[in-house]
């Protein structure tokens, strides 16, 4: 039984089917029955190395098959209790220790993704802001520390989307960000906020929300006035499975923020991709490569775009994320909004936040452009 397991692991590549010993020898795996997976590695001259050496499941003695049915429930989206559940371990520290594991990855990820592969969105584009987390009562009108700003972009042809936490919604923040991420000659749709401005100079074609009934919005084009519509709002879509997120979790404490973020950016990335867990052992394969230890390059924090709140803040204020209003309601007495309201009604508050912003001078904004 053990044996055949073992072959299928060896089949997906997740633990290593040979292994060179540190004094050069190679090894060969042999059986031993008093370790947790009845085989190890052993060099000629005696020295043996774990079966898990160098692999993912190195990083407990827990069992493999175990481990394997909690990465598939929770690469499915089941919740951390019945992924744990269904893997007979510990709803406490264990899962939520492999769960980390896993998000690594993901942040590993994102991080290869926006650091280094230069892929550019084109055609029809779609940015956003929006405001994550949950404003503490007794600390009203102190900065937003504890509330995230999350800076998006959406492409329309693929449905892909990067997003960044931002410590402003200022144009030195978010230029730079659609610069690099966002080819010139696209067509950018966004709501009329100051920042955005001067997309047109930058080599963009841009156009700003103007009407939005709950099926179609009408867009100008902000050089030529010439109305566009359309029946999609891909963005707000992408807020709604983010903060659909953060519900189902019950939140996060900041620090895991990013982790989370880079899940939700993951799965949208490979949600076209149809099956998710080959994408999901694919990325396994690239950062477990089993010949070496796993090497994470991704920094922390992860997006240099924000500054996460300390720890001593969040033990302080007990923080969790749960769901945010909308960025357009930021620095105004409007954010007072009780958050502990689901985003539900996410689409009607947005009308009206779109037709405030529309009218609000942001000339601080402006004019650091
Ligand atoms: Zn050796």
């Amino acid at each position: 039984m053990l044996k055949i397991f073992r072959f299928k692991i060896l089949v997906t590549c997740l633990l290593p089917s040979e292994l060179i010993c540190h004094c050069g020898a190679n090894c060969t795996l042999n059986r031993r029955t008093s370790t947790t997976d009845g085989f190890t590695f052993r060099c000629k001259k005696g020295h043996e190395l774990g079966m898990r050496k160098n692999s993912f499941f190195e990083r407990s003695s827990y069992n493999i098959r175990d481990l394997i049915v909690f990465i598939k429930y929770y690469i499915e989206g089941h919740s951390l209790h019945m992924s744990a559940k269904c893997a007979n371990m510990e709803y406490k520290s264990t899962s939520v220790h492999w769960a980390s594991f896993i998000r690594e990855m993901f942040c590993e990820y994102i991080y290869i993704y926006t650091e280094y592969e230069m892929i550019r969105f084109q055609g029809d584009v779609e940015l956003d802001e929006s405001l994550f987390g949950r404003k503490i009562k007794y600390n009203r009108g102190k900065p937003t520390w504890n509330r995230i700003l999350i800076f998006g972009i959406i492409e329309r042809s693929s449905n892909k989307i990067v997003m960044y936490p931002v410590d402003s919604r200022g144009a030195d923040v978010l230029i730079p960000l659609i610069q690099k991420r966002i080819e010139p000659g696209s067509r950018i749709f966004s709501d009329s906020w100051g920042a955005y401005s001067g997309l047109n100079r930058l080599g963009y074609e841009h156009c700003t929300v103007i009407h939005k009934t709950s099926f179609k919005q009408v867009y100008i084009n902000t050089e030529t006035n010439e109305e566009v519509q359309c029946c999609t709002n891909r963005i707000e879509g992408a807020w709604e499975i983010a903060k659909d997120h953060f519900r189902r979790i019950n939140g996060t404490n900041s620090n895991l923020f990013e982790q989370h973020l880079c899940e939700i950016v993951w799965r949208n990335h490979v949600h076209r991709a149809g099956n998710i867990y080959a994408s999901f052992f694919d990325l396994m394969k690239t950062i477990y490569t089993l010949d070496m230890a796993p090497r994470f390059t991704y920094t922390k924090p992860l997006f240099r775009t924000w500054t996460p709140p300390s720890k001593t803040d969040e033990a302080r204020h007990n923080i969790t994320i749960v769901q945010g209003s909308d960025a357009e309601s930021d620095g105004e007495e409007a954010s007072t909004v009780d958050t502990s309201e689901p985003t539900g009604s996410s689409l009607p508050a947005s009308i009206d936040n779109s037709e405030k912003s529309k009218g609000q001078a942001k000339p601080a904004v402006l004019e650091e452009m």
